[in-house]
């Protein structure tokens, strides 16, 4: 009998209960007790439907109120001094690292100020994690509550055996970085400090009845440097013989060394992004996990191919050894497509969500192991063919217009210096000008609006005066304080990708199809069903009324075809390179369109294109990063030298040659919590013009003036004046007006100080 595994289910809720609870728990509107109790039924729900949809290995410790890596961070005690003087909670220890905290004094509290832990991308995902932060006086040990055994436990009482999850040494510590006191620290060095503790660990949740346990390793699937590969030998020896090694995202083949002689249980392999992986991985003589439903797409799965791949991986290892799974944990898929009402039956019949996906991994089990699976496999060979032979895929003008691209479409009329001049002539703006990266505070108001507008209960015409509304109260605030180049603040916007998908062709929407970004904050991706192309302009009457009601400049706002098409869940019939080109050429018209109406400065945001970027140096990441390139080119490239193209990265390690030949005029990136000199350094060689953000926008703390100034001055330690420009990490939407206004206001008064001195 072969087994059916998932690797981890959506823990937000069908109904998004996560997000709403937390969040009410930070506002104080809700009970530590309520939250808990809220997380509990979360889990309970998810196990029961894996149960019943009879999924044989089931995980636990999948669950997370932030994040599941700052999770093991509060376990092993990998806590930063300034988040433990408070003697706050765990959970509220937990929050503060996530998002940082801020509180005034009161009679029973003395204010608190902390900054939250550094974000970075989850690979080449959209998941956020929050980054381990580790010093000369960290001291790990196992804090309490022990999540993972409480959870293992916890499905336990409810008659479900399951199998904890946890991110194994390596992975945790080659993925965290030293404390800024710390910087001479290499975190891998910690290996024999946790150790014992993961030790720990392992030994109570045997204790508590686990057979075995996943262990994450995906760092596997990353260019390892010689000293970290070596270090998996030893760490596997000490931890037990029980335990899955998982590895997902990538190929693993490259550090095969690494792995070959680990005493574990078995494997767990991701066949869906590197099905050739398979004859390699067999030889390691483990039992073996293959990935075959993909953790990371909605496409329904091909059953017939999958199949395949398991019946070869029968072949290789024998039956008994053999288990299907999902390609990686379920985190990143829509929870149930079952709740898609509006959806078109046609193009509906193509997808599979989390929930969908648990009866397919039963169903290829059940199937390879010569089970009756009723008319499954036939009627899932009908949907595959139905969508390969649909004709809502194609458009042959789109396709016409490919043919079009070529070297000078996708370059500007001159070189940067040129433009530059020709941009100072016009603007005039003044050393260290200020702005923001687009998004103001999406209120309650907004939201509640755009509600009203989409159920008609307010006409076309009333929507656009309040949005109106909005545009001016932005416009008035930050002519007020004094920002140079303003915004209109996409009060129109639901969500960056989305607000596109919606007006170009090609594209599929979903009602509830949310996916956690990080923390509490979740994304709808549209789905890329076909070519692309753009019916009519998008954003030009905002920006247009925005620049109406100023004489400074306004900055029109777009996204860039790959963070399109990334934060998209893509076709997987056509190649990235052409849905990005296609969306480039979509958004060139855009551009060109803005340029005519009188906005000059464009900013086309690109925030995706480093988590886009192939796990392994290569020629697939070359390859890459030129169209990648090439499609943000194509976009940008039909406009005058003394247009101002900008754009915006954030949240990953960005190299800046990875953005060398996107040739904008202006980037801004996500930079609060970088410490390290030679990072700043490295974007000091940047040709063209950067702000390094200055403040992070996820946390609802506001910076003194000082603290900028402070800032300023250090980067300028190692950065040009000439180059410098000032502004946050990135949108402001997820923040509330008060600490907006006071945090920009400090902002622009720090950099006007600056202004005389250079
Ligand atoms: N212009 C977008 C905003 O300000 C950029 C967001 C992002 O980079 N994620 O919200
Ligand atoms: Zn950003």
């Amino acid at each position: 009998m072969v087994k059916s595994s998932v690797l981890g289910f959506p823990r937000i809720g069908g109904q998004r209960e996560l997000k709403k609870i937390t969040e009410s728990y930070w506002g104080g509107k809700t009970s530590k007790e309520e939250l808990l109790k809220v997380g509990k039924e979360l889990r309970e729900h998810n196990w029961k439907l894996q149960k019943e949809a009879g999924v044989d290995i089931i995980a636990s410790n999948d669950f997370s109120y932030y994040d599941q890596v700052l999770d093991l961070s509060l376990l092993f005690n990998a806590i930063p001094e300034r988040y433990t003087k408070y003697n706050l909670e765990p959970i509220d220890v937990l929050f503060a690292m996530g998002r940082g905290l801020q509180r005034k004094a009161t009679d029973s509290h003395p204010a608190i100020d902390v900054t939250a832990l550094e974000m970075v991308k989850w690979f080449d995902s959209n998941y956020h994690y929050v980054r381990p932060t580790f010093s000369h006086s960290t001291e790990f040990k196992l804090n309490t509550p022990i999540k993972p055994v409480d959870e293992y436990n916890e499905a336990k009482a409810l008659g479900i055996e399951t199998r904890p999850v946890l991110l194994g040494p390596i992975s945790y510590l080659y993925l965290g970085k030293a404390d800024k006191d710390s910087l001479d620290l290499e975190p891998i060095s910690l290996l024999p400090k946790i150790l014992p503790i993961y030790k720990e660990l392992l030994a109570k949740l045997r204790e508590a009845g686990a057979t075995q346990v996943q262990i994450d390793e995906p760092v596997l699937v990353l260019d390892l440097p010689e000293n970290v590969q070596s270090k998996f030998q030893q760490a596997y020896e000490e931890l037990g013989e029980d335990l899955i090694l998982t590895t997902y995202f990538g190929d693993v083949r490259p550090n095969l060394k690494a792995i070959e002689n680990l005493p574990v249980a078995g494997f767990h392999f991701d066949l869906v992004r590197v099905p050739e992986q398979l004859d390699a991985v067999a030889k390691l003589g483990k039992p073996l996990s293959v990935g075959v439903v993909d953790g990371r797409n909605i496409w329904k799965t091909d059953f017939a191919k999958a199949a395949k791949i398991v019946e070869s991986a029968i072949e290789k290892v024998g039956e008994g050894n053999v288990v299907v799974a999902t390609s990686s944990s379920l985190l990143h898929t829509p929870v149930d497509l079952d709740s898609e009402e509006k959806l078109d039956p046609v193009i509906k019949d193509w997808f599979s969500f989390a929930k969908q996906k648990l009866d397919e991994v039963v169903t290829i089990a059940k199937r390879v192991s010569g089970e009756d699976v009723g008319d499954k496999f036939e009627a899932n060979a009908k949907s595959i063919k139905a969508r390969n032979e649909s004709s809502i895929t194609t458009n042959p003008k789109v396709q016409e217009r490919l043919t079009t691209i070529n070297e000078s479409l996708a370059t500007r009329k001159s070189a940067f210096p040129e433009r530059l001049a020709e941009q100072k002539a016009k603007y005039n703006l003044p050393l260290f000008p200020t702005t923001t990266i687009g998004s103001f505070p999406q209120t309650k108001d907004i939201r509640i609006n755009r509600n009203k507008f989409a159920k008609g209960q307010i006409s076309a015409e009333e929507y656009e005066q309040f949005i109106n509304k909005e545009i001016e109260t932005v416009v008035r605030f930050q002519e007020e304080i004094g920002l140079d180049v303003l915004v209109h603040g996409e009060p129109e916007r639901n969500d960056m990708v989305q607000y596109f998908g919606e007006q170009l062709d090609g594209f599929a929407f979903t009602t509830n199809g949310w996916v956690q970004s990080y923390g509490s904050r979740y994304v709808r991706p549209p789905i890329i069903v076909g070519d692309v192309s753009r019916p009519k302009a998008m954003t030009v009457k905002e920006s247009v009324y925005a620049q109406s009601l100023t004489k400074s400049p306004m900055k029109g706002m777009l996204t860039g075809p790959v963070t399109i098409l990334r934060w998209s869940f893509p076709r997987d019939d056509v190649s990235g390179k052409i849905q990005a080109l296609q969306l480039g050429l979509a958004l060139r018209d855009e551009v060109n369109d803005l340029e005519k109406a009188g906005i000059t400065v464009i900013q086309v945001d690109e925030p995706a294109i480093r988590e886009g970027l192939p796990l392994r140096a290569g020629k697939e990441r070359s390859d890459y990063l030129n169209w990648a390139a090439q499609s943000f080119r194509v976009a940008t490239s039909g406009v005058e030298n003394s247009t101002q193209i900008h754009s915006h990265f954030c949240y990953s390690d960005l190299d800046p040659n990875h953005i060398k030949a996107l040739d904008a005029d202006v980037v801004s990136i996500e930079f609060s919590k970088k410490d390290d000199p030679n990072y700043i350094r490295e974007f000091s060689e940047y040709p063209n013009h950067i702000g390094l953000g200055l403040f992070d926008i996820h946390s609802p703390r506001i910076p003194s003036k000082q603290e900028f100034v402070d800032r300023i001055q250090e980067i300028l330690k190692v950065y040009p004046a000439d180059k410098f420009w000032v502004n946050p990490d990135c949108g402001l939407k997820t923040r509330g007006w008060p600490e907006v206004k006071e945090s920009l206001t400090n902002m622009v008064n720090a950099a006007k100080d600056f202004r005389g001195k250079y």
